[in-house]
């Protein structure tokens, strides 16, 4: 064909499954030499589901009283956390009252008023200031790679949520495809805490974990790689990763569970659900480099 070379760079990533957005966009994910990795529906399917209720003792509250409180406040966030509360809920067949006032802060959680009540739900770093009873809950589910989300009523800690996500089935062949095509071995960014996030990065040879990361804190990770004179491939899913994948050399966001702001912001987008496409695409934006130059 007589195409030129980036522009059938393009076409055939789209055979790939990845929709990358302009020919620059297959330039500059040619020259990249690390890649830093979000957890939560990157690593992982991005489709957790809830795998154990504790309300706290003396609250009043059972299970069901605890998981209604906090899908009430998770329903309108596009969050996989968020979803994994709400389909809990909805198989108790447990109905939600509205929610109102709803707002959410990226990397931390959501604040709703439920009947009457404040309602927090989100990461227990965040949301718990040592606590006594539910900080043990939390560790429990934490060392078996469960990522804990505490639900506070009116400021008060009333318990924790234990929710489990699968690694994708081609994590971890596609960390060490992309370690070869670096040089380096991909780096984990999360939100995440750190026990829960450095067992999963063990199960596909990743060492360096970055845990308990808010937005901002991803661009600094990136923007301090860069300015050591590393281009960064940063891939993300979530509305947290939104700011990284702008800063990054390049930003691949996962199209299934990707949050609109994450498809809008990054260079090119996964739309065929697997990752693996992604050391495929560098390396074909690598020959098809070699092909302009
Ligand atoms: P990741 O970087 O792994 O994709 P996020 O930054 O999206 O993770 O979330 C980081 C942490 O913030 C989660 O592990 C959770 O504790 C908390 N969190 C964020 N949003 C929510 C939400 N909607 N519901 C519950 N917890 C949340
Ligand atoms: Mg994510």
């Amino acid at each position: 064909s007589t195409m030129p070379p980036l522009l059938s760079a393009i076409a055939n990533a789209g055979r790939r499954g990845v929709l990358a957005k302009s020919a620059v966009v297959m330039e500059r994910l040619g020259q990249i030499d690390l890649v830093a990795l979000d957890k939560t529906g990157t690593l992982t399917e991005g489709t957790p589901r809830v795998t154990s209720i504790h309300p706290l003792p003396g609250t009043g509250l059972d299970e069901d009283d605890l998981l209604t409180l906090a899908a009430a406040a998770e329903h309108p966030s596009e969050h996989p956390l968020a979803r994994a509360v709400v389909e809990a809920a909805r198989e108790r067949r447990l109905p939600l009252p509205h929610a109102t006032d709803f707002s959410s802060l990226p990397g931390e959680g959501v604040t709703a008023t439920v009947a009457g009540h404040t309602v927090q739900v989100g990461s227990p770093s965040r949301l718990l200031t040592g606590t006594a009873p539910p900080d043990k809950a939390v560790t429990e589910l934490e060392i078996t790679g469960r990522t804990a989300v505490a639900v506070l009523r009116d400021g008060t800690p009333v318990g924790v949520l234990g929710i489990a996500d699968r690694l994708r089935p081609d994590a971890a062949a596609t960390v060490t495809a992309l370690t070869e095509l670096t040089g380096r071995t991909p780096v984990l960014l999360t939100g995440d805490n750190e026990r829960a996030a450095r067992r999963l990065a063990a199960e596909v040879g990743i060492t360096d974990v970055r845990a308990g990361l808010l937005p901002e804190d991803k661009v600094a990770a990136v923007k301090a790689w860069e300015t050591e004179g590393r281009r960064v491939l940063v891939v993300g899913d979530g509305v947290n990763d939104a700011p990284a994948l702008a800063a990054a050399h390049s930003g691949i966001a996962m199209g299934k569970a990707g949050s609109d702001l994450a498809l809008e912001t990054a260079d090119a987008v996964v739309v065929r659900d697997e990752l693996a496409t992604i050391p495929s695409i560098v390396q074909l934006s690598r020959t098809a480099r070699r092909l302009v130059i």
